[in-house]
C-alpha cells in the first residue's frame, strides 16, 4: 500500500466554501487537438467545487483510503521544518500543483528513498529536479491540456488589460473619481498591433486563435514549426529566434515550459531588443524572466506594462519587487486553477493514480520522465536539467 503526500494551497481566508457563484461548470469532453479529457473510472467530487485547496483534497481521499493507501494533505511545503520535509521521508507518491509547488529538489529526492511517482496536478513540472528524477527512476507525470485553455483565456484578458489600461481605470472608479484623462493617457487599441508568442504549443496556439478576431498581426517562435495550413489560417509569421521576434512586436506572450534553455530568456539584453513601450504577459513561469531586468524596464519605460501570474519562487517574498513595480497587472498563480480547470486536473490525477496502482500505462501525453529519461510530452517540450535552484527562498513567505 502506498503513502501519498499531497501538497495543496490554503483554503480561503474565510473558510472552505459552502456555496458557489454558479451551480454548474460546462463539461469539456475533449480538447482542440482531439485528445480526450481525463477518463478515471469514477470521481468523488462535484465539478465546480474547490478541489485545489487543502480541504478540497483534489477529491482523492475516498478513492485512496478506500484502496488501503495513506493520504497526507498539507500546505506546509518550504523549509526544513515543513510537513513535506518530514513526510517525504517515506512517501511513495507526491502530488503537487504548480500554483503552490512542492519543490522536489535533488536534496529532497535524496531524502525520499521510496519516492517513485511525482504527479503535477496541472501542467508544468519544473518544480521537480528532472535530472534527479531521472537518476532516481522517479516517474514524473502531469495532466496535459487540463488547464491550457484556462491559461489562454487569462493571457487574452491580461493583454487587453495592459494595452487598454484597465486596472488603473478601475481603481479610479473605486476611489470615487471620474479621471478620464488619467485613465486614457496610457490606453491604446490592440487592433493593428503585432503580437508574438514564445512557443505555440497547446497554450500558445490557443492564444493565437483567440487573438485572431482582434485584427492583430500574429507572430510566433517555437522549436517546431506549426503545420503550413495553421500558419496560413492564422496568417502567422514564424521567427527563427525570440530575439528576431521581439524586435518587431508590440506585445509578447510567453508560453513555453521553464527548462534550462528558457531560464532567464527575457534578461536585460533581450528586453533591450524590444520596441520601446512593449508589453509582456508571462503566464508560463516566473523564472523565464529576469526579475530585476523586468523592474528596470518598467521603470525606464522600455516596457509599457508587464502582467502574468507566475513568480519565482512561489509564494514570492512579501517584498518581491513585482508586487510594487510600475504598470504591472500581476495576479497570484491562478490562471490554470479556475474551478473549471480544477475539475479536469483532479480527474486527471485520479486517472494517473488508477493507472499506476493497476499497472496500466499512463497516457504518453501525460509523461514527462519515466524509466530514467524524458518521455512523452517531456521528451518533446523540455530539455534535460534542473530549474529548481533558488526555490528555498519560498520559505521566506511563511516565515515573514
Ligand atoms: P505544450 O507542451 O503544449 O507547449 C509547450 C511549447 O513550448 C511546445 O510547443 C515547445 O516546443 C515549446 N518550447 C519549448 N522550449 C522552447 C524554446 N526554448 N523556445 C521556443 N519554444 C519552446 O505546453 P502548454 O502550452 O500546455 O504549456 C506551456 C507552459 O505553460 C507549461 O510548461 C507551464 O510552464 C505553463 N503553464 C502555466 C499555467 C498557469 O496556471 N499559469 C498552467 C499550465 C501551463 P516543441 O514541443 O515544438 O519543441
Amino acid at each position: 500500500m502506498a503513502k501519498v503526500v499531497c501538497v495543496l494551497y490554503d483554503d480561503p481566508e474565510d473558510g472552505f466554501p459552502t456555496a458557489y457563484a454558479r451551480d454548474t461548470v460546462p463539461e469539456i469532453k475533449s480538447y482542440p487537438d482531439g485528445q480526450t479529457a481525463p477518463t478515471p473510472s469514477a470521481i468523488d467530487f462535484t465539478p465546480g467545487e474547490l478541489l485545489g485547496s487543502v480541504s478540497g483534497e483534489l477529491g482523492l481521499r475516498k478513492y485512496l483510503e478506500g484502496n488501503g493507501h495513506t493520504m497526507v494533505v498539507t500546505t506546509s511545503k518550504d523549509g526544513p521544518d515543513s510537513v513535506l520535509e518530514k513526510e517525504i521521508a517515506d512517501a511513495d507518491i507526491v502530488i503537487s500543483q504548480p500554483f503552490w509547488p512542492a519543490y522536489l529538489t535533488g536534496e529532497r529526492i535524496e531524502k525520499a528513498p521510496n519516492l517513485k511517482l511525482a504527479i503535477t496536478a496541472g501542467i508544468g513540472s519544473d518544480h521537480v529536479d528532472l535530472d534527479a528524477a531521472m537518476k532516481n527512476d522517479i516517474t514524473v507525470a502531469e495532466v496535459t491540456f487540463s488547464n491550457s485553455i484556462s491559461v489562454a483565456e487569462h493571457v487574452v484578458m491580461q493583454i487587453l488589460s495592459l494595452v487598454r489600461n484597465y486596472i488603473p481605470s478601475y481603481q479610479w472608479v473605486v476611489k470615487g473619481g471620474w479621471n478620464i484623462a488619467d485613465c486614457v493617457s496610457r490606453s491604446y487599441d490592440l487592433e493593428g498591433m503585432h503580437v508574438g508568442t514564445v512557443a505555440a504549443g497547446r497554450i500558445g496556439l490557443a492564444v493565437l486563435r483567440r487573438l485572431k478576431p482582434f485584427d492583430v498581426h500574429l507572430h510566433y517562435v517555437d522549436r517546431h514549426r506549426l503545420p503550413r495550413e495553421v500558419e496560413e489560417e492564422l496568417n502567422l509569421t514564424w521567427h527563427e529566434t525570440a530575439e528576431d521576434m521581439v524586435r518587431v512586436c508590440d506585445v509578447i506572450t510567453i508560453n513555453c515550459p521553464l527548462h534550462p534553455e528558457t531560464e532567464h530568456l527575457f534578461d536585460a539584453e533581450m528586453l533591450s531588443k524590444m520596441k520601446r513601450g512593449s508589453y509582456i504577459v508571462n503566464t508560463a513561469r516566473g523564472k523565464i524572466c529576469d526579475r530585476q531586468a523586468i523592474v528596470d524596464a518598467l521603470e525606464s519605460g522600455q516596457l509599457a506594462g508587464y502582467a502574468g501570474d507566475v513568480w519565482f519562487p512561489q509564494p514570492p517574498e512579501r517584498d518581491h519587487p513585482w508586487r510594487t513595480m510600475p504598470h504591472h497587472g500581476m495576479t497570484p498563480h491562478i490562471s490554470g486553477t479556475s474551478l473549471s480547470a480544477q475539475a479536469r486536473y483532479a480527474a486527471g490525477v485520479r486517472e494517473i493514480l488508477e493507472c499506476w496502482f493497476e499497472g496500466r500505462p499512463i497516457r504518453d501525453e501525460y509523461l514527462i520522465v519515466t524509466g530514467g529519461k524524458l518521455a512523452g510530452v517531456g521528451a518533446k517540450s523540455y530539455s534535460e536539467g534542473n530549474a529548481t535552484s533558488g526555490s528555498e527562498a519560498a520559505a521566506e513567505f511563511s516565515a515573514a
